[in-house]
């Protein structure tokens, strides 16, 4: 069905930050299946991986214990320092896991009719809850009636949340992404998660993290929340969990942790063994070539030379992000850019409209992050004279 409006371009093999169409052109990739494609294409590690785990065991059943997913949950739960892991396929079926247990938790509390606080621009997903909770009109459009129980305010206005607190008792949980990813790579104040983690603590309401784009070292921490010293209640990963396997994952901690019990949530293909051993191998595989640190180091990179680059360029508005979560926003809309970038064997993003999003792989070299800048700054200044 007509779901993307594509570019015209297949690509049928890849190796590290390289793409290679049918033609056997080849293509920076500085967007990485959104997020996803963290290892890069073609990684050697997690090909192996995955095919002796095919030889030995795809799907058995979450009525067994599967050991690939006790091993991935153990992980991750040590790594964020939560203590529970619900598996699933896919961001939306995350955050759909977190918002069931925000509910559920509200009605264990005796609340009828619970809400959840969401974020204008924000993104979780095309589900029917899912897209209810996101802050953009045209991701909902068409679909109503919407899923209820969402309260909406301004991203990055603590003090908004703090309101809600004086006019609504049903509210049992804040939902937030630490940085916006689809809404614009939108970075809030230094001290903004911990003000709402104040707030939820006041209230007794769940603080519950998207970092389904931010996590698994794209900001250069395991998860974005690791760059202040907020504990968040609970976390839903996905995108870059499984280098392009399906996995996301909902982790929670304290009551969140254990509100559901058996019957109240499940999945057929969630936590299978072929999908943990994508995440547990990309876990691996992460901490062995120091990721976090590359991204770190590499991000602060591509800001620092892309400012250096375009700073005397009237219509750059803002150059900002953290890791290798990257946006430029213009004074215009730049749709078009990705076209002209796909033209010079580029591969970068458009969101939000006005801003360029880059979100390359965590494997990223200087040196290629070099050709990026260059290659991008000269698409820019010719998309803007
Ligand atoms: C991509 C994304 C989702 C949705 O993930 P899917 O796997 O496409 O369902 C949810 N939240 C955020 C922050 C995302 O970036």
């Amino acid at each position: 069905m007509q779901t993307y409006a594509r570019q015209d371009v297949a690509f049928v093999r890849g190796e590290g930050v390289w793409l290679f169409d049918e033609k056997g052109d080849k293509y920076l990739d500085a967007i990485a299946g959104i997020a996803v494609n963290g290892l890069g294409h073609g990684h050697p590690k997690l090909a192996a991986a995955l095919c002796e785990q095919a030889g030995k065991l795809i799907h058995t059943s979450n009525i067994y214990r599967i050991l690939e997913q006790e091993r991935l949950a153990e992980q991750l739960c040590t790594l964020s320092g939560l203590e529970r892991a619900f598996l699933c396929n896919s961001g939306a079926e995350a955050n759909e896991a977190a918002i069931k247990i925000a509910r559920l938790h509200g009605h264990n509390r005796g609340i009828e009719n619970p809400a959840i606080v969401v974020m204008e621009k924000s993104f979780h997903g095309r589900t029917m809850a899912t897209l209810s909770a996101t802050g953009n009109r045209k991701v909902q459009a068409g679909f109503e009636p919407l899923v209820t129980g969402f309260v909406r305010v301004p991203f990055g206005e603590a003090e908004a949340v703090a309101k809600l607190a004086e006019h609504h008792n049903n509210i049992v949980a804040v939902l937030v992404e630490p940085f916006q990813g689809e809404g614009g790579i939108n970075v809030p104040a230094a001290d903004y998660l911990a003000k709402l983690r104040a707030i939820c603590d006041a209230n007794e309401w769940l603080l519950m993290l998207d970092e389904i784009q931010t996590g698994i070292g794209r900001t250069g921490k395991w998860f974005a929340f690791q760059h202040t010293d907020v504990m968040p209640d609970v976390m839903t990963l996905a995108k870059g969990l499984g280098s392009g396997v399906p996995v996301g994952a909902c982790l929670a901690r304290g009551v969140a942790a254990t509100t559901f019990v058996p019957g109240k949530h499940g999945s057929t293909f969630g936590g299978g063994p072929l999908a943990c051993t994508a995440g547990l191998t990309t876990l691996k595989t992460m901490a062995d070539e120091r990721l976090l640190e590359n991204a770190a180091e590499v991000g602060a990179f591509i800001r620092s030379d892309l400012t250096a680059r375009l700073k005397d360029v009237a219509g750059v508005r803002e150059i900002r992000g953290q890791g290798l979560m990257i946006g430029v926003e213009l004074d215009r809309p730049c749709g078009d850019l990705v076209k002209q970038a796909l033209a010079q064997k580029l591969l970068i993003n458009v969101t939000s409209d006005t801003v360029v999003r880059l979100l390359p792989p965590l494997i990223m070299t200087r040196q290629q992050a070099a050709v990026l800048t260059e290659q991008l700054a000269g698409l820019i200044r010719a998309f803007l004279a």
